[in-house]
């Protein structure tokens, strides 16, 4: 009755990666749940733009942070992510929410409301789920039965985005990841960080199915050996 283990998998790593791709299809393939934790953090920082509250000011952020109601939907087919009932899947993904969001997920008391979210969403996935994000494994789902860190190259991981935001230059793009990248390392409140007992990734010459194929024989191998 191994497959009938619930599993927990952490997909960890910088954007541009392929982690979410990468985390869906696997979610997906395996009938598991799937959550996509930078959309929260994304989905808190669209709210508290707009409520105007002051990006600059981190004890603003950190009195406001326990306001916003955030619901994810755990399906890999069709994740969805609502705040205050607002369906917010496309607003999150402007240059403004992604200029601003490691400012806001840099605050602890937004790291602490979204981690106890996080955590309660993963206690519940009957089939067990496959979380993604930058400190899931060093952090929010310490005892992962399998943590993956994935990297590629700034080259790449900027020819990635720029091909899913139509119409934005890859050397803007670049730019922004590595600054967003900087930020989102140095903070001091659970950084992105690879775990030491996480298997590392290089996607930069890996196509996405391969690198689809990597997780599931990982995941397979780990249900396995239960
Ligand atoms: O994955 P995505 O690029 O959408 O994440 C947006 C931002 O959310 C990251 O740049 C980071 O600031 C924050 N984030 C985080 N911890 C996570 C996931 C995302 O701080 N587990």
């Amino acid at each position: 009755m191994e497959s009938a283990t619930p599993v927990i998998v952490a997909i960890d790593g910088p954007a541009g990666t392929g982690k979410s791709s990468t985390s869906k299809a696997v979610a997906a393939q395996l009938g598991l749940s799937y959550l996509d934790t930078g959309a929260q953090y994304r989905a808190i920082t669209w709210w508290m733009v707009s409520n105007g509250i002051d990006i600059g000011d981190p004890s603003a952020i950190a009195a406001a942070a326990g306001k916003p109601e955030i619901v994810s939907g755990t399906d890999p087919q069709g994740p969805t992510i609502t705040v205050d009932g607002v369906d917010v899947a496309a607003p999150i993904r402007t240059q403004e929410v992604s200029s601003k969001v490691s400012a806001v997920s840099a605050v602890p008391e937004v790291r602490a409301r979204i981690t106890e979210l996080q955590r309660s969403i993963a206690a519940s996935a009957e089939q067990g789920i496959v979380v993604e994000g930058r400190d899931i494994g060093t952090t929010v789902l310490p005892d992962a039965d399998l943590k993956i860190f994935l990297t590629a190259s700034p080259e790449a991981r900027a020819a990635r985005r720029s091909g899913e935001l139509k119409g934005s230059d890859v050397h803007s793009t670049r730019e922004a990841l590595i600054k967003r990248d900087a930020a989102d390392s140095s903070r001091k409140t659970s950084p992105l960080a690879k775990a030491d007992d996480a298997v590392e990734v290089d996607t930069t010459e890996l196509t996405l199915a391969q690198v689809i194929e990597c997780v599931v024989t990982l995941v397979e191998e780990k249900r396995a050996g239960k």
